[in-house]
């Protein structure tokens, strides 16, 4: 399970991103306002050119009616703003003004030139919820999405989901979340009205003190000013409110249950909320605004889940449908097309709930406790033999621990194991960690699956398979083996060179009968020699495993020193000519291979793949068992 620090460092880079997004939103929102100021200016600049006198418009010269000529294209201008506020979806307020200008008779120049600001400032606002209101559902979209994303990456475990449709994204944007009932839309208008008005109050302040244009739209510039900060403003709050919305959607659809705050983000820290930071809250009084942030304007806070094992499980656990393992170098792409997108879950490990759950009241769980219970499950998660992982998952509840810390030879008895779990963790010369456990419970696995004796009277299911085969197959492809090498010495009888170059004699030795003449007399103990020595060319963990298994199959000709000997152990374990010493002992040796050492099943899988198959061939029957 990830750590805290985990999931803050993922969250706190998910809010970086909308933030980034929302400053190229006030970028953009930047451009437009100078662009509405300069065409003010630039109206303001024209009226003077026309009604001055001395450089300067007193308020009685502009409340004087415009002429009949003036009045005509004054008409034609407020035709043109009609047209474009049509295109551009401006208020039906404003439409429904610049209609009656139009039919007016008696219009002020005063009037005139204020409908011409206003029109830039409509206009200017128009394009300013556009903005947003993309940004705002692009960040909670995004956010819904790449959120499910970090939670599924991070348990290691997804599933599909649903992205937000439009009906719902409309929903969550036209939801007024502050005191004042007002949403980021209603907050625009509000502005915009107050642009306006203090535009015009400005106006008719400069004229009534008769001050020179220069100096008139140099405060609308101000007024302007004022209204872009409250712009930006908005926008980065919005953009922490809705990251709240699009995450607490997502927290609810996952099942996250409880989070934490986040007031301390990657090179950024709020001074006002710094010691909110840390906070856990269930999801339950989840309300930005108030107990999550936004708590301020220009707040940046944001939240992460806090997530421990138990919810990691329950989360997967109640995912709708099929869970599969998220490979940690997933990215956000293939992601979405696999588990958004519909895309198809081929390559990846379907999880089975014995896997999420990690049920440390189990009998392993418990006798072994959480720490070793980890290590055990996370080989077996990670099983590359599906058909054994199943198998352990089906029997792993029916072993009994009878001893976690035993003193001396590991051995299980029946269902019974006795283990000693504390050095078994630790890598040994011949034995990777927790192999001893899983070649005891392999046993274990052995007798249970053949429900612990059967009417023939064996004792496992390694050597009541298909009367024998197991064991039989094994013997059969050491003998083999052996035979190969044997003829091949024939072949080459003469040939000391080959022999030194296969490794069976030395160089010495080869010299020594080229010089003193006479030929080799060729044994079958010769080619067990020339395997034993093959083996002892491995690595000590590539041998551990193999080597019993030869000793089994050949009743202790082949001995390399790991195993249980030359001595009575193997002749002993036969019964109506099955071998089933060599049957169960083989089968947990592939078992603790399969699950715990890669370098020993590769060596099993390369020199003995007929033995191999039947092994898995038996996987599958006990899956198929009732
Ligand atoms: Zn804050
Ligand atoms: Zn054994």
């Amino acid at each position: 399970m990830k750590s805290a620090d985990y999931w803050r460092g993922r969250f706190s880079l998910l809010e970086d991103a909308a933030h980034v997004r929302a400053d190229q939103c006030v970028d953009g929102l930047e451009a437009i306002y100078r662009d509405a100021e300069r065409s003010v200016q630039a109206d303001l600049e024209r009226w003077y050119g026309r009604f001055a006198a001395n450089n300067n418009v007193s308020l009685f010269e502009a409340r004087k009616m415009l002429t009949t000529g003036q009045l005509e294209e004054f008409k034609w201008n407020v035709d043109q703003y009609i047209k474009i506020g049509q295109q551009a979806n401006l208020s039906p307020e404003w439409l429904k003004k610049l209609e009656n200008a139009s039919a007016r008779f008696h219009i002020s120049r005063l009037e005139a030139v204020q409908m011409q600001i206003q029109q830039q400032i409509e206009l200017l606002y128009g394009n300013q919820v556009d903005s947003i209101d993309s940004l705002l559902k692009e960040i909670v979209s995004n956010g819904y999405t790449q959120t499910a994303y970090e939670i599924q990456k991070g348990l290691g475990l997804g599933w599909d989901i649903t992205a937000l449709d439009q009906k719902k994204l409309e929903t969550l944007l036209s939801r007024p979340w502050t005191g004042d009932k007002k949403t980021f839309r209603d907050r625009c208008w509000e502005q915009k009205a107050g642009l306006v008005s203090g535009v015009q109050t400005t106006l008719t302040q400069g004229l009534l003190r008769g001050d020179s244009v220069h100096k008139l739209t140099e405060s609308i510039r101000g007024r302007f000013g004022v209204s872009r900060y409250q712009a930006g403003r908005l926008v980065r709050t919005e953009t922490t409110y809705f990251n709240a919305v699009s995450s607490r959607e997502t927290y609810k659809d996952i099942g996250v249950e409880q989070i934490e705050i986040l007031e301390t983000l990657d090179g950024y820290t709020c001074d006002l909320c710094a010691d909110f930071d840390g906070t856990v809250i269930p999801l339950s009084q989840f309300e930005p605004g108030v107990t999550v942030p936004p708590f301020h304007p220009h707040c940046r806070g944001t939240t992460c889940p806090h997530i421990d094992d138990k919810d990691g499980e329950r989360i997967a656990r109640n995912a709708d449908g099929e869970v599969y393992h998220v490979p940690a170098n997933m990215n956000y792409k293939t992601w979405k097309a696999t588990f958004v997108d519909g895309g198809d879950k081929d390559g990846l490990t379907p999880a089975t709930v014995a896997q999420i759950v990690r049920d440390y009241d189990s009998e392993f769980g418990k006798k072994f406790g959480k720490d070793h219970y980890d290590q055990i499950r996370d080989r077996v998660d990670a099983c590359p033999n599906p058909q054994l992982q199943e198998v352990w998952n089906r029997y792993e509840g029916q072993i009994t621990v009878a001893d976690p810390h035993h003193n001396g030879g590991a051995y299980c008895r029946g269902t019974n194991i006795y283990v000693g779990i504390n050095g078994d963790a630790k890598a040994r010369k011949y034995f990777a960690p927790y192999s001893t456990l899983f070649h005891e419970s392999g046993h274990a696995i052995d007798g249970l699956a053949a429900r612990l004796g059967t009417p023939n009277g064996q004792w496992h299911f390694s050597s009541t398979y298909k009367n024998g085969l197991f064991p039989t197959t094994i013997k059969k492809e050491v003998d083999d083996w052996v035979k190969g090498i044997l003829s091949d010495m024939k072949a080459h009888k003469t040939d000391f060179q080959y022999w030194v170059s296969q490794g069976w004699i030395t160089q010495e030795t080869a010299d020594y009968y080229r010089i003193c003449g006479g030929g080799l007399r060729i044994t079958k103990s010769m080619a067990f020699d020339a395997v034993k020595r093959e083996m002892q060319s491995l690595t000590p963990l590539q041998m551990a495993d193999i080597s019993d298994i030869l000793e089994g199959a050949t009743r202790g000709k082949i001995v390399c020193g790991v195993g249980h000997g030359a001595g009575s152990y193997w002749t002993t374990r036969s019964y109506n000519g099955i071998d089933w010493g060599l049957g169960t002992e083989a089968f947990a040796e592939m078992t603790s291979a399969t699950m715990s050492c890669p370098e020993s099943l590769a060596v099993i899988k390369k020199y003995l793949p007929k033995s191999y198959a039947v092994y898995e061939e038996m996987l599958e029957t006990i899956l198929a068992q009732p």
